[in-house]
């Protein structure tokens, strides 16, 4: 695979949020489409303050009982230079910075992941 072809397979050419149906669409240069959930998305936040969280659930598994899940609404998405996209979640979180070429790794269709990965991998 040459490097054009890695930049183009982690460049998206369309994003959609769908808040109704609870989905993040992005079609990539390369013509590849992933479809994500938000849930999803939401419970694998890259901030620093979701990671610590996600470390001590895992800890101790009881803190997963306590609470309820994070929210997965969305109030806004926007673009991070042409690298990333950050979603603002509706209960106010915000510092989640999605790299593309993350995003891309993590693909949940069959021909990349066979389903959701646990937590963002890196290209
Ligand atoms: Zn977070
Ligand atoms: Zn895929």
């Amino acid at each position: 695979m040459s490097l054009a072809q890695t930049r183009e397979a982690c460049q998206p050419t369309d994003l959609t949020v769908d808040t109704s149906a609870g989905e993040f669409t992005v079609e990539w240069a390369d013509g590849h489409r992933s479809v994500y959930r938000l849930a999803w998305m939401r419970s694998v936040c890259p901030c620093a303050s979701c990671r610590e969280d996600r470390r001590q659930a895992e800890e101790d598994p009881m803190r997963l009982a306590v609470g309820p899940p994070p929210d997965p609404k969305v109030d806004s998405a926007e673009l991070v230079g042409n690298y990333a996209v950050r979603f603002t979640w509706a209960d106010g979180h915000g510092n989640g910075i999605y790299g593309f070429s993350s995003l891309r790794a993590s693909c949940p269709c069959p021909a990349c992941n066979q389903g959701e990965p646990d937590d963002l991998l890196c290209s």
